[in-house]
């Protein structure tokens, strides 16, 4: 998964991206890009890490223009490797291009055997390199033209930032799985993956692109290239809603916040239980915890802790335990615990190790009993579309029923929301994509029909 901006038109653009890619920090750690374009040259500065690690006052000084495209990179489609790190640039008979994708192709494989059969050089195992080929030897007239025409090859999902010159572009995948929203700010304009980056620039929110939408930007002005293809039935990730993106944001319309606390809502009604504290693992689930606190008129507790500080760390083998990873990362508050029955509220479940170490670590510190409750079904499937999935093999809720996933976890009970009671809590940006739930892939995967790719999920990095 990945966070992306644009901006068109902003004085410093450079630092407007580094701030909205601040704000999207959540949706990427790996590495970081920004590409700026003053009018005559294109400057890029990227590396792996925070933005706040790649990025100093010098390097973004260095990138000047009121042009710019930045990018938060959580690896899925490709390696860690530096030719991998985006913005991907490319020089060609248009002028400079930049590009930043979020989500995952699904024919990129097919594609690249295609661009390598007909002589393309293909520098980085990212799937996104695939798009700027198909826009360089497109033999259509016009940039616009040009890239209309390679998005239109584009088979899965991709929301897209692009600059071209001084124009930029910003598309959204025919289902619309990522999402990207629209803002101005004074007489220039900001793209980006959620309201959160618009906030931190005191932008104004315009939109939501729309699935299959191509927008061109420049001098002030936003038009609608050609819609991608005919219309898909619609499927944004409900994925990005239950964990993903920032409970502060908007996606496609939705409060982030809201939709999570609906899920909790939702959750309590299905999974009723006697107890004394609701609590959360936090931040992820915060929202969705204060939902069944709501419901159920359970007080909320702030009863485990979460450290905002856990970086790359050196630690002697000796000292870990099986619980040392989750240990960094979260500590129970025994006052709030102790001799009572908790309900403990999670956004997921998906391999059952951290959720295995906290419920340890809560009846260490003296809990009566443990009540897990999930805001989100079973994760079953792997995803082809962007979000960084296990195997099948090692998603805890895949094959198991409850009571033997109880048995793993150490819980008095545990239970999930149901599928429809999920997508009933946030029906008006609805039909998703549920396909890490359900199984039921909206778009086809070209790659694994062909025998190009494994149906285990996406190369891992
Ligand atoms: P586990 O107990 O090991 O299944 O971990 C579940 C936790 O991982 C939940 O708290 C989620 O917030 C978080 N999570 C869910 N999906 C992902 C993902 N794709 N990448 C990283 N963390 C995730």
């Amino acid at each position: 998964m990945c966070g992306i901006v644009g901006i068109s038109g902003i004085e410093n653009a450079a630092e407007q991206a580094y701030l909205a890619m601040y704000a999207l920090q959540h949706r990427g750690q790996e590495a970081a890009g920004i590409v700026a374009f003053d009018g005559t040259t294109s400057r890029s500065h990227k590396g792996r890490g925070l933005v706040s690690e790649v990025f100093n006052a010098e390097t973004l000084s260095n990138l000047r223009g009121n042009v710019a495209v930045g990018h938060v990179r959580y690896s899925t489609a490709g390696g860690n490797d530096l030719a991998n790190v985006q913005p991907l640039t490319a020089r060609f008979s248009r002028g400079d291009l930049a590009l930043a994708h979020n989500g995952n192709l699904t024919n990129h494989l097919d594609l690249r055997a295609r661009l390598v059969e007909d002589g393309a050089i293909i520098r980085s195992s990212a799937d996104s390199e695939a798009l700027v080929h198909l826009i360089a030897k497109s033999r259509h007239y016009g940039v616009d033209a040009q890239v209309d025409d390679a998005l239109s090859h584009l088979e899965g999902a991709f929301s897209v930032v692009m600059s071209v010159g001084s124009t930029v572009y910003a598309a959204c995948d025919p289902r619309g799985f990522r999402p990207l929203v629209l803002g101005r700010k004074g007489a220039g304009h900001v793209v980006a993956s959620e309201t959160c980056a618009l906030d931190i620039l005191g932008a104004e929110r315009v939109r939501y692109l729309e699935p299959g939408e191509v927008l061109r930007i420049q001098d002030g002005r936003v038009e609608r290239l050609r819609s991608l293809r005919p219309a898909q039935p619609h499927a944004p990730c409900i994925f990005e809603l239950v964990y993903f993106a920032r409970p502060d944001s908007h996606i496609w319309g939705v409060s982030v916040d809201r939709a999570r606390r609906a899920f909790g809502r939702r959750l309590a009604r299905e999974h009723p239980v006697d107890a004394d504290a609701v609590i959360a693992v936090p931040d992820s689930a915060n929202s969705a915890a204060l939902g069944y606190s709501e419901e159920s008129g359970i007080p909320f507790e702030l009863g485990l802790l979460r450290n905002h500080y856990v970086g790359r760390t050196f630690i002697q083998p000796q000292q870990q335990d099986r619980d040392f990873g989750a240990r960094m990362k979260y500590n129970p508050v025994q006052e709030v615990v102790d001799g009572k029955r908790v309900v403990i509220v999670d956004d997921s479940l998906v391999r059952g190790t951290t959720s295995r170490s906290l419920v340890r670590m809560l009846r260490a510190v003296g809990a009566a009993e443990v009540h897990f409750r999930i805001g989100s079904p079973p994760v079953r499937w792997p995803c082809f579309y962007g979000i960084d999935m296990p195997t099948r093999r090692e998603l805890i809720g895949a094959d198991l029923e409850i009571s033997e996933i109880e048995a793993k976890l150490g819980v008095d009970s545990l239970g999930y929301l149901s599928l429809e009671g999920m997508t009933e809590a946030v029906a008006e940006a609805g039909p998703y994509c549920t396909a890490c739930f359900s199984g039921e892939y909206p778009a086809p995967l070209v790659d694994v029909e062909k025998g190009l790719a494994s149906p285990e999920g996406p190369r891992r990095c």
